[in-house]
């Protein structure tokens, strides 16, 4: 089972993610909690390359492509093998992420991004999206790392965020989207109630 947590900056997909792994943890199953970028050693790499504010200001298509080797990698290495073994496969950020910040935010054109997104993770697609919804002022407003994309206007996050309900809204048979607004154990357990009838399955 594949589950992939989104949503804008502060929203709280960490929290989220961890809280939905030390469920899955006690209730037995073998849980794999990853993010994008940078849960592998390249990713780290890239991560370190995109986010770094001394990058300064790179083309938006090599941002793209640099996200698109994180994903290759983390498929490869991470999430793939680890959904081989019965895993269940929890990602902070996945494929929507690209489509949200480089497609809409940066307004690269979708299909490519999404093509080379597809490409890069073989296609392979979670079994839910879990979308954590805030208005861009709020999020901003929690948001502390200190990296180059807290510098975006808030236009740019309201496209990131209606790019993230759009696709939602496309596939509500794969999608919970959530008030992140609403308390830690609301979502929490909104969250659970959605997954468990996944797990199984
Ligand atoms: O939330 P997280 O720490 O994983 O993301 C770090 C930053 O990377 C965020 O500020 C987000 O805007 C940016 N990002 C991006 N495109 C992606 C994934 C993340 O611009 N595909």
């Amino acid at each position: 089972c594949f589950i992939a947590l989104e949503g804008g900056e502060g929203a709280g997909k960490s929290t989220q993610a961890k809280r939905l792994q030390e469920w899955l943890t006690a209730e037995g199953y073998d849980v794999v909690l990853t993010r994008e970028p940078g849960d592998t050693d390249v990713g780290k790499e890239l991560r370190r390359i995109v986010l770094d504010p001394a990058t300064g200001n790179i083309s938006h298509r090599t941002e793209a492509l640099l996200y698109a080797a994180d994903k290759a990698e983390h498929v490869d290495s991470v999430v793939a093998p680890a959904l081989a073994r019965g895993a269940v496969v929890i990602t902070d950020r996945y494929v929507d992420s690209t489509l949200a910040y480089q497609g809409a935010g940066r307004d690269l054109a979708d299909l490519e991004v999404e093509r080379i997104a597809r490409w890069a993770t073989a296609d392979l697609r979670p079994n839910l999206t879990v979308v954590l919804d805030l208005p861009p002022q709020h999020g901003m407003s929690r948001f502390e790392e200190r990296d180059r994309i807290e510098g975006e206007s808030v236009e740019f996050h309201e496209r990131v965020r209606d790019m993230f309900l759009q696709l939602a809204s496309g596939q509500p048979e794969h999608y919970l989207v959530v008030d992140a607004r609403a308390s830690i154990d609301d979502i929490a357990s909104e969250i659970r109630a959605r997954v468990e009838p996944l797990l199984d399955a």
